[in-house]
């Protein structure tokens, strides 16, 4: 209800919602507690009410130290040490903090030039733009890429980013079913029934939208099957890597690489450097033509700001160690144990556990999302950090919560978030199936 003052609703009105009132408030400290130092295989919780930064910049307040299972670092290239620190922190030492400028006004690094160079030779693409924000990467790529008499046929569990870019473009939008090879075809025939096939008219492109590994699900595209799609309906493909870069496919390439599908077929490649690399910002990967047209048109590249030299410093460091033969082999083969590990471990209990087995994102079902905080406070007390998801990231009957497995995780690691989840699966009753016999 808007509280109107004056014949004015109050700023804060549209706060007032279901959301606020009777969840956010009561989970607040689910989401919102700050941590110091690196968001490594373990993390330190602090306490909002005491945390301070003395007159010394030093840190006061109440701290816990907690196994982490709730950052994005995949591969472990979330340090403070080793290769990368080193060449980020001699970076900051030459090149400061800030490149203060946009990428479009004279702010473009060479360590920018080589990110864009490395990351289109890692993914299978001649060039590519780098973004000092994922998010912004998606948001701002869509108004250069279609518009108005366009059509963008978007997976229904597609990240918020997209859905932003989408909208933004003025493109006609229609969602499919998650992962649903039949009500993509029925919405690609439906869209192109109405003119030419080869032409794509009455639209003047349709675009195909769709994530690599999927950020609530763990569910993994079904890359043939779109690729099978595309042979017959000629669309055009933009898969969203920010999970799947460097977490997937033998090479850790990407799904592209994990499927055996040509990278040169997929029109645009995005990611993300916040994941697997350990650092920040986005990129779009495209045959040359596209990538010089995106520079000059996406707003994104030609108002936003340049990314930081010691954050390329670290894309870099981390990307010559995915790349390069034994570190980075060694990696994803320990991110690929561990999902597995952890994955079966969650179900022999009697989980449910969404997702594709080799998916590093574990969501473990609650449903109910009374449940998060009571899940969340006891993993807490056993000192492991975790995320819990509801409404509006997934619908609120199917709240949850969701593990993120990194390589730098051992096998005791997940023995130990293994015997607390049966501990607190039993107390607060949410292992619903009698569990799966057998082993890793
Ligand atoms: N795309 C997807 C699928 C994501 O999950 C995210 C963030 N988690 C983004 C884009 C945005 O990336 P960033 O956090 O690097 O801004």
């Amino acid at each position: 209800h808007l509280m109107v003052q004056d014949g004015y609703a109050p700023i804060y009105s549209d706060f007032d919602s279901f959301y606020a009132r009777r969840l956010k408030l009561r989970i607040n400290d689910c989401f919102e507690r700050p941590t110091t130092g690196v968001p490594g295989r373990y993390i330190t919780l602090l306490d909002r009410e005491t945390v301070d930064y003395n007159e010394h910049f030093r840190l006061t307040g109440t701290t816990t130290d907690t196994l982490n299972l709730s950052s994005y670092n995949y591969l472990g290239f979330a340090q403070s040490e080793g290769p990368c620190a080193d060449f980020a922190e001699d970076t900051l030492r030459k090149s400061g903090i800030t490149m203060t400028g946009t990428i479009g006004d004279a702010a473009t690094s060479t360590l920018h030039v080589e990110v864009e160079r490395q990351i289109a030779k890692f993914v299978g693409k001649e060039d590519a733009l780098v973004f000092s924000m994922g998010f912004v990467t998606n948001a701002t790529i869509f108004p250069a890429l279609v518009d108005k008499g366009c059509l963008i046929l978007s997976d229904e569990l597609n990240h918020a980013s997209i859905r932003f870019g989408a909208r933004l473009s003025g493109a006609s939008i229609q969602v499919f079913s998650h992962n649903n090879m039949a009500d993509l075809e029925k919405k690609l025939r439906d869209a192109i029934s109405q003119g030419q096939p080869r032409t794509h008219r009455p639209w003047k492109k349709i675009l195909v939208t769709v994530e690599g590994l999927y950020s609530m699900e763990g569910t993994m595209v079904n890359l043939p099957g779109i690729m099978e799609l595309k042979k017959r309906y000629r669309f055009y493909l933009y898969i969203d890597e920010a999970h799947s870069i460097g977490a997937v496919g033998p090479q850790g390439r990407g799904v592209c690489d994990y499927f055996k599908v040509d990278p040169a077929k997929v029109e645009i490649l995005m990611g993300t450097f916040t994941k697997s690399f350990g650092a920040n910002g986005g990129y779009i990967a495209a045959d040359k033509v596209i990538v010089d047209k995106l520079r000059a048109t996406c707003s994104g590249q030609a108002f936003g700001e340049a990314p930081t030299p010691p954050v390329l410093a670290q894309i870099l460091g981390a990307l010559r160690q995915i790349a390069g033969e034994e570190m980075g082999k060694e990696r994803l083969q320990r991110l690929v144990f561990n999902s597995r590990y952890l994955r079966l471990g969650l179900k022999r209990l009697g989980f449910i556990v969404y997702g594709h087995d080799d998916s590093p994102i574990i969501p473990l079902m609650l449903y109910n999302p009374a449940k998060m905080p009571a899940f969340s406070h006891e993993m807490l007390k056993r000192k492991i950090s975790v995320v819990v998801v509801t409404y509006p990231a997934t619908p609120l009957e199917l709240s949850r919560v969701r593990f993120c497995v990194s390589a730098a995780h051992t096998k005791e690691d997940l023995d130990r978030l293994l015997v607390a989840c049966d501990e607190v699966g039993d107390a607060l009753q949410i292992k619903f199936s009698s569990g799966i016999a057998g082993g890793l």
